[in-house]
């Protein structure tokens, strides 16, 4: 489903990623575990086509990251195909992002109408179906500010899932959060993974990297320095790289 080839990225002088290759196969949930600065919120945007790799090849669903393919060759794609790329790419950010002035309903089909054509009566239909399943039926009136952080994150995963993407990216979609209300959004991810959405997720929860996802994999310094099953990565670090981060999380 997502596979990245020897994918280079610099900014100025200072190469933030560095010969990173990596699958996430379809139902696969991987999470990227990593001190500051090591690469993963950069990895996660050149998946997104909201940053262009310089070297290496993407791909994401079977089309490459921010190209298309013509008899063998690769041609960029142009502003309107890459907004048509990403519809397909799901993100959550730290920050939950909902516009304010509209309510959470408004905030889910704001996409699905604007940039899919459905129709406003099917999209609000769909809407209320996503905010059951992340546990907020009741919330559909509510403006962002009359939600807790927790509700907000909730809000925008539903507001991600509204354009039934094949993949979703979370970047630390629990850091901004109340320790209290960690817990639910975490819950709404572990059901998603367990209904077979394909994540990659960057988080410094690492009962939900163990418990949760298929695969751990440890950046530090624009590489890859492990990755492997849970209890291999995160009860049985190799690296001392990722011993010390560890040690420092745990
Ligand atoms: P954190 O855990 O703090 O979110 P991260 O692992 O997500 O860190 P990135 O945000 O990917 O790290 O940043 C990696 C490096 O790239 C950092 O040194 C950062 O300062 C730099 N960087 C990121 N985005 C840009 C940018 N647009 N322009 C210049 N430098 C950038
Ligand atoms: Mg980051």
């Amino acid at each position: 489903m997502i596979e990245l080839r020897n994918v280079a990225k610099s900014f100025g002088s200072v190469e933030v990623l560095k010969d990173i290759s990596l699958d996430v196969h379809a139902g696969e949930v991987v999470s990227i575990l990593g001190p500051s600065g090591s690469g993963k919120s950069t990895l996660l945007r050149c998946l997104n086509h909201l940053e262009t790799a310089d070297r290496g090849v993407i791909r994401v669903a079977g089309e490459p990251v921010g190209y298309k393919e013509k008899n063998g060759k690769l041609y960029e794609l142009r502003p309107n195909e890459i907004a048509k790329r990403r519809r397909d790419i799901g993100m959550v950010f730290q920050r939950f992002n909902l516009f304010p002035h509209m309510t959470a309903i408004e905030n889910i089909i704001e996409s699905p109408v604007q940039i899919l054509g459905h129709k406003k009566s099917a999209a609000i239909a769909d809407a209320k179906v996503l905010l059951e399943q992340v546990g907020l039926g009741d919330k559909g009136d509510n403006y962002p500010s009359q939600l807790s952080g927790g509700q907000q994150q909730r809000v925008a995963i539903a507001r991600a899932l509204a354009m039934k993407p094949s993949v979703l990216l979370f970047d630390e979609p629990t850091s901004a959060l109340d320790p209290e209300l960690v817990g639910e959004v975490l819950q709404v991810m572990t059901k998603l993974a367990k209904e077979g959405m394909t994540m990659v997720v960057v988080t410094h929860e690492i009962g939900f990297a163990r418990d949760v996802c298929d695969r751990v994999v440890f950046m530090d310094g624009g590489v890859i320095v492990e990755e492997g099953a849970p209890e291999d990565v995160i009860q049985n670090p190799q690296h001392e790289r990722t011993k010390r981060f560890l040690a420092r999380v745990l």
